[in-house]
């Protein structure tokens, strides 16, 4: 890694990190001793550190907890990507009276620095300049030991997605070895997962208290021999048998769905306990939450652009959760598939709030979350009994009630709204769920895809799209005859940009050629294609790992970087292009 004290992108000043004081921070939450003393806070209750640069953003999910501690009337400082060769950083607003909470950021620190083939990564979205080298490898590890050295006996709680992906046992693809929860590694009182909103609001209350952190919904901590819980295979039974990591994981998996029951987890002759999750926010509650007084700016002492900021600059969240429960996304173990939607009428005061922002040119990027079309949906029977891992494979649940007419109404209000030159969906979208309602197909084809839909079918080949946990590829041929069908009826020239994946556990170098010929009968060549990444706690890294599905059957696993280059190419190989349809 780079020399902390080398990195750019600041306005090099007086303190340690080059976050410098500025006349415009007043509306950020405070970075510095200055910026405290401005608001005559001699000191902070909650100290927040994240890995990630400052953006005052509800996309950046530090900042937004920090928002939501401050709208409870709790004083909260920030410290992002602090140097990590001296406590300096962390140290620079004094002790906070409560707590520190620690971030790795928006990435898993490993995800952020390496490619799928563990080669280094040169940029780094969530930093100034898109520099890499502003956060350290395993970041939560480092940073709280940075908290300790700087603040002992302060209450340290971890959060963020490395935590929460980090939780329990899990296979660490960078060092090809399992690793334990990351408590055991990252010196910290308490581990918080999901969305944090509900479960910091009670670690702070609890500390204020004077009362102790064992057993907030959303957490993880070190427990005593007698906690009561269903036991998950020790780390020690993962260690010796791959297919206990596969075991582990579902449990958690359905942990996360039910929402009840604490697990535990031996590591050696140490308890691991994991409440289960925190409930979702509700409607109002998420209105609430997103219409807190968000600057929706980076802070101002950074003086190069922050790639990720602009990524998400004129987007608005609009839903949370997924129901569609792939097999290799983190989202399962994180948000679930417990979905809540924002309000129409908190979205539309979000387009007021955008209108008044710099630089802003009559485009909103997107309004969606996980999955666009699922603004809206609901369970219409008990999602805490049910015993499935997904809302939409292998077929559709007949309780899954959808939303997409009023998701399409909602675009169009919004696209009314005075100032309002276009509104786009750029989140994915479930096409299986999109042809359901061919109208829904036709409104979003003519006005709201911006030349170029990005769809995620991932594979063509049965088997593989099963153990992805995806739907028939029949759909998605189905869904883009529809699109074409509303692009001709309207004279317009668009393409779907289909999003596909090689190397995944299950996926053998004949799966990837025939996925190739599929690109090549159309005259496409492919332009989105991510090699499998075997991040910490999916169920599909899980399978990478054992060598097996969920079922415990054996399956092929492209293991070697060899292999998984060669699987890479066989779609790669031609030219890259647009693919047209
Ligand atoms: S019952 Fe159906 S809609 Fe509800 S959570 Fe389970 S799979 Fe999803």
């Amino acid at each position: 890694m780079r020399n902390p004290a080398s990195r750019g992108g600041y306005v090099s000043r007086d303190l340690s990190c080059g976050m410098r004081t500025s006349p415009d921070s007043a509306n950020w939450l405070p970075t510095t001793r200055a910026e405290m003393n401005a608001r005559g806070w001699d000191e902070l209750d909650v100290l927040l550190v994240t890995g990630d640069a400052y953006v005052d953003h509800p996309s950046f999910g530090v900042p937004l907890l920090g928002r939501v501690l401050e709208a409870r009337g709790y004083r909260v400082g920030i410290v992002a990507q602090p140097r990590w060769d001296t406590p300096d950083d962390i140290a620079r607003m004094g002790r906070p009276r409560l707590f520190c909470g620690v971030s790795a950021g928006c990435l898993d620190s490993m995800l952020a620095h390496y490619t799928a083939f563990r080669k280094k990564r040169r940029d780094d979205a969530y930093t100034p300049g898109g520099k890499d080298g502003a956060r350290p490898n395993r970041a939560c590890i480092v940073y709280t030991n940075l908290v300790r050295q700087a603040f002992p006996g302060l209450p340290v709680v971890l959060g963020g997605i490395e935590a929460s992906l980090r939780r329990a046992t899990h296979y660490d693809f960078w060092s090809d070895s399992v690793r334990r929860g990351l408590l055991f590694d990252a010196k910290a009182d308490l581990l918080l997962y999901g969305m944090g909103e509900r479960s910091i609001v009670e670690v702070a209350e609890r500390l204020r208290d004077g009362r102790d952190l064992i057993g907030i919904r959303g957490s993880a901590w070190i427990a005593g021999p007698d906690t009561a819980g269903d036991r998950l295979p020790s780390h020690e039974e993962i260690q010796a048998d791959p297919r206990q990591l596969l075991a582990a994981t579902l449990a958690l998996e359905a942990q996360v769905q039910r929402a009840d029951g604490v697990l535990l987890q031996a590591h050696g002759n140490r308890l691991l306990a994991i409440a289960p999750p925190a409930d979702p926010l509700a409607t109002e509650e998420l209105d609430a939450v997103y219409e807190l007084p968000f600057t929706r700016l980076p802070h101002p002492g950074y003086r190069e652009p922050i790639p990720a900021f602009d990524m998400v600059r004129w987007s608005i969240t609009a839903v949370r959760g997924c129901g569609g429960g792939c097999s290799f996304c983190s989202l399962a173990l994180h948000q679930g598939r417990r979905l809540r939607s924002r309000s129409a009428e908190s979205i539309l005061r979000e387009v007021q709030r955008l209108k008044a922002c710099p630089g802003w040119n009559g485009s909103i990027s997107d309004v969606g979350g996980p999955t666009a079309n699922l603004w809206g949906a609901h369970c219409a029977a008990d999602p805490a009994r049910c015993r499935r891992t997904s809302c939409l494979h292998p077929r559709r649940c007949p309780h899954l009630k959808t939303a997409q007419r009023e998701y399409l109404s909602l675009l169009r209000r919004l696209a009314r709204e005075a100032g309002v030159k276009h509104v786009r969906v750029a989140s994915g979208i479930r096409f299986d769920l999109a042809l359901e309602e061919p109208d829904f197909v036709a409104g979003l084809t003519r006005d709201f895809v911006g030349g170029q839909l990005k769809l995620a079918p991932e594979h063509s080949v049965p088997r593989v799209l099963d153990l992805m946990r995806k739907t028939d590829f029949g759909l998605f041929e189905r869904f883009l005859a529809l699109f074409q069908q509303a692009n001709r009826a309207n004279g317009r020239e668009q393409y779907v940009i289909p999003y596909v994946m090689s190397a995944f556990p299950g996926c053998t170098m004949d799966d990837m050629k025939r996925l190739r010929d599929w690109f090549h009968q159309r005259g496409w060549n492919p332009q989105q294609v991510q090699c499998f990444i075997p991040t910490p706690g999916t169920v599909a890294t899980a399978m990478f790992h054992a060598g097996c599905d969920p079922a415990g059957n054996p399956i092929h696993v492209a293991r070697s970087d060899r292999e998984r280059e060669d699987q890479h190419a066989a779609l790669m190989g031609r030219r890259s292009g647009r693919g047209r349809n």
